[in-house]
């Protein structure tokens, strides 16, 4: 027994695309077998049968309705699998024997194209990477097939840099060597959520030249050496192998060097929230949240380009910011583009589907809609004096010859499907109009033949009527058939109180309608794809245009927040100085009542100010405040207005954070392992025009392993080194102070509060100064933290503060606690009294303080109870826990 022909078909197919899931497709199903059929069911919740195969046991089989099968398509893709799509390459009514049939494409989490999936903000990248280890260098490739974007870039191995560039582009899918060093490989997979796919060397290695050359016109590879042309091959490759089709919008190889853009480490991307939060990696509440007003897809993602890579080219910046200056001061000029730029699509997308052939009439009309509005931008962009926006001006390709092919040949409400016509316009192709002329006609012939019979035979409910079963029909009603002319009329089908029949001449007719129905719908496809081609042709300029308009989307959204929000245009220098007067933190500042923001000065160089050493109490701001100076750095060079009175900022060429903690805590290393590989990546990579930003660095050890590390960090970056960085040091030792004055370039500085008694009031001011008292204890106090353990704090912290610091008496402290807390009323009652007095003199204070943020809490607390599906016992503790809070107030 062996078997049988379609599951032997099956297995050959299945040898070419082990690690997918093949679609196989037998009628009108996706059928998948054996293992892919247990995994297929187990993810997608399918039915798991069995199929007679041949064999003893019947394989495991499950299945999709083909029109459906696009969602559970993007279901797998999504979890990270890859899917073969085999279809029937022959009609299997004229085939002999088995259908013939094929892989028409495989889609993988980095080739996926479908709209339906993909994010419009988002680009798709795939990457691929190549590992030199003899040459010490790596390149890499990063392709988004849905845009035509290839990128490439190599340098020397360093993980930290290719760690850096995936963080940058956030690929789905990473194509890597067969044999690649292990632990580049962990490094990568512990820190990214991405789908892996190796390759064998020689598809990196074979054709390369030959193969880039055919791809992209004009390409030289003398320009390129050996281990970037290895990248390129191996990703287009891929790329070639899984789509099957025309790649005829990735046609621009673009090579970039790392440092033509700001470095921003990978940690930095995350802590500052450029793109997504930190706490549910959504958009909302990041940097970019507040910067995209863009109106088109296309420009949001250029935004996010942007942002994810700063310009390091004054004049590059100073054009930005010129455009974004003329926007904003011609504002009806902003109002103008935005509404043009609401009416355009995704260009840059239905180019891709264009170039992929997979594109709809439907999707051809809204091409058109979109280029109908491009010489209305032209002829605003024809107002503008500035640099930036006079180019675009001259090079904005209004593509009219496209707008009018598609205006004149495709109907504008199009059949969705290719294959029934209705696709294009009467007048554009002759051949067209006749066909419908004689299905038109045909059909009034048939009308009269309707009304001529019910004259002939007296039968007034005669009716002509049309089925797929029977074609053309006259129906008659039982209780007419006796007037049914005798002879003319061919019996064809009885219904339960009707006859149907045909006549020779019905016949003839239907011939002559369904041969021109068909002949139309086959005509209008092929003039259809006819002028898919054509549209095709001009890929490139369509592409151009595209990048004109989101560029151009990208200025008016930088024009609008900065007006929204009153930003002011930043100078930028040369010189290693920062000078912000008023400075604000743009995402914080939006999450707060308008006006409450306190604004802050900073002044940075890599003189005497070159390291600025910040303390003060817990919450008091500081880490918001080192945030707002890097994201205010960030904003002038991607050429924005920034959140400030006054601006002057000089190019950064690097950016780096040590802020808070870290997902690297996943990949199986400690908080304070990861702090200090963090470190010393920064100073290793820091150099003289980077902006570092440390916050609490050594709090994670002991605190003198962490005061000395803090210490001689400090010495490095402004001392012997000469690395000399521009750096905000947020710490809690406040014997690090000490050092200003002694150390070259150390300036302290402190978030200012106010005390009343047991209360403090955060002002938010950064002020000259070092601050002495964390008032960590008050803190904690308004997390929620015992109230016998905050006690116990306060007083182990001033016997401690009392004792010999380098010799604690620890027994005397125990024993004190014997006699003297557990519960201390007297406190208690104390501190409530100050505190209302408190409340009562700072009434009209605008800031936060302690009292406020704890009674928040409390109505917080009350707010949250669940009456209704609490015990009795339960509402009582809950009570007595309420009541012991409000008094502790
Ligand atoms: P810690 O030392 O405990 O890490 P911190 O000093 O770094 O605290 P932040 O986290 O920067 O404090 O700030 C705490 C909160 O204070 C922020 O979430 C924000 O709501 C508010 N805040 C910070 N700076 C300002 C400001 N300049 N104006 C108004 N509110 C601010």
């Amino acid at each position: 027994m062996g078997l049988t022909p379609m599951l032997q078909q099956y297995l050959d197919v299945k040898k070419s695309c082990k690690d997918c899931i093949l679609f196989f497709r037998v009628g009108d199903f996706y059928e998948m077998f054996f293992d892919d059929a247990e995994l297929a069911s187990r993810e997608l919740e399918l039915v798991l049968t069995g199929k007679d195969c041949g064999l003893e046991k019947r394989a495991p089989m499950c299945g999709v309705p083909f029109h459906a099968a696009n969602s559970y398509i993007g279901r797998l893709v999504g979890k990270g699998y890859k899917v073969a799509i085999c279809e029937q390459l022959e009609d299997p009514d004229s085939a002999k024997g088995l259908v013939k049939r094929g892989i028409i494409k495989i889609i993988t989490p980095g080739t996926y194209t479908d709209s339906s999936f993909l994010e419009e903000n988002k680009n798709n990248y795939i990457m691929s990477i190549y590992i030199d280890n003899i040459k010490n260098s790596f390149s890499l490739c990063c392709s988004d097939i849905s845009t035509g974007e290839f990128n490439c870039t190599d340098s020397i191995l360093d993980l930290s840099i290719i760690l850096d560039e995936i963080a940058k582009y956030s690929p789905t899918e990473i194509l890597i060597q067969e044999h690649l060093d292990l632990n580049i490989y962990k490094a990568i997979k512990e820190r990214f959520n991405v789908s892996f796919t190796k390759l064998e060397d020689h598809l990196f290695t074979d054709d390369a030249c030959k193969n880039l050359e055919i791809q992209f016109k004009g390409f030289d590879h003398s320009n390129f050496n050996d281990i970037l042309l290895k990248s390129c091959n191996g990703l287009l490759k891929y790329i070639k192998h899984t789509q099957k089709t025309s790649l005829s919008n990735i046609n621009k190889l673009q090579y970039y060097t790392i440092v033509d853009y700001m470095t921003i480490d990978m940690s930095s991307r995350r802590n500052l929230e450029l793109t997504e939060t930190l706490r549910d990696k959504t958009k909302k509440d990041s940097f970019l949240w507040v910067l995209d007003k863009t109106s088109t897809a296309m420009g949001g993602r250029q935004l996010k380009k942007w942002i994810e890579q700063p310009l390091i080219n004054e004049k590059s910046i100073n054009n930005r910011l010129d455009a974004v200056e003329e926007i904003i001061n011609n504002i009806s000029y902003h109002e103008d583009l935005k509404e043009a730029l609401k009416e355009i699509y995704d260009i840059e997308r239905l180019t891709g589907k264009v170039s992929s052939k997979s594109v709809t009439a439907k999707e051809l009309i809204w091409l058109k809609t979109s280029l109908e509005k491009v010489p209305c931008i032209k002829k605003i962009l024809s107002n503008f004096k500035s640099n930036l926006l006079n180019n675009m001006y001259k090079n904005l390709d209004e593509l009219k010859d496209i707008y009018e092919l598609l205006d004149n040949s495709i109907l504008d409400n199009p059949s969705i499907s290719l294959k029934e016509g209705n696709l294009i316009k009467e007048g554009f192709n002759s051949k067209i109009d006749d066909l419908r002329k004689a299905k038109a006609h045909g059909k009034e012939w048939i009308a009269n033949l309707e009304s001529s019979e019910k004259n002939e035979t007296g039968i007034k409910s005669l009716k002509i009527s049309y089925n797929k079963v029977f074609g053309y029909y006259i129906e008659v009603t039982k209780s007419n058939l006796n007037l049914v002319p005798e002879g003319r009329y061919i019996r064809k089908q009885t219904l339960t109180n009707a006859e149907r029949y045909i006549t020779p001449e019905l016949k003839d007719m239907e011939d002559k309608i369904l041969g021109a129905e068909e002949k139309l719908i086959n005509l209008e496809y092929d003039i259809f794809v006819n002028i898919r081609d054509t549209v095709e042709e001009q890929v490139g300029r369509m592409q151009e245009t595209a990048k004109i308009i989101s560029e151009l989307d990208c200025l008016n959204s930088l024009a609008y927040v900065a007006l929204e929000n009153d930003y002011c245009k930043p100078k930028i220098n040369n010189k290693c100085e920062i000078h912000i007067v008023d400075g604000r933190h743009p995402v914080v500042e939006k999450s707060l009542d308008t006006g409450t923001f306190v604004a802050n000065d900073t002044n940075l160089n890599v003189d005497d100010d070159k390291l600025l050493l910040i303390t003060g109490p817990n919450m008091a701001g500081k880490s918001t405040y080192m945030r707002q100076v890097a994201l205010i750095v960030i904003m002038a060079q991607i050429g924005s207005f920034v959140p400030a009175k006054k601006a002057n900022i000089c190019i950064c060429d690097k950016i780096f954070t040590r802020i808070g903690a870290s997902d690297d805590l996943a990949a199986g290393k400690s908080t304070f392992m990861v702090e200090m590989w963090e470190v010393s990546n920064i100073l290793k990579n820091a150099t003289r025009r980077s902006l570092v930003l440390l916050d609490e660095v050594g709090r994670g050890t002991s605190t003198y392993d962490g005061l000395s590390i803090a210490w001689a960090i400090i010495e490095y970056i402004c001392g012997s080194s000469n690395l000399g960085c521009k750096t905000l040091f947020a710490t809690h030792y406040h014997e690090l102070t000490k050092l200003e004055g002694i150390i070259d370039g150390v300036k302290n500085y402190s978030v200012s509060v106010k005390e009343n008694g047991n209360d403090i009031t955060f002002l938010r001011k950064i002020i000259r100064g070092g601050a002495d008292q964390s008032y960590g204890i008050e803190v904690a106090k308004l997390a929620g933290l015992p109230y016998e353990v905050i006690n116990r704090a306060k007083e182990i912290l001033s016997n401690i503060e009392n004792s010999n610091k380098d010799n604690i008496n620890v027994k005397e402290i125990t024993d004190c606690s014997i006699e003297e807390s557990v519960y201390n009323e007297d406190f208690k009652v104390e501190e409530k009294k100050n505190t209302h007095e408190h409340e009562a003199e700072n009434i009209h204070e605008k800031q936060v303080n302690f009292f406020d943020i704890q009674k928040d809490n409390l109505i917080e607390d009350i707010l949250s109870i669940d009456i209704l599906n609490m015990t009795p016992m339960e509402g009582f503790n809950k009570l007595y826990d309420i009541i012991k809070k409000t008094k502790e107030l």
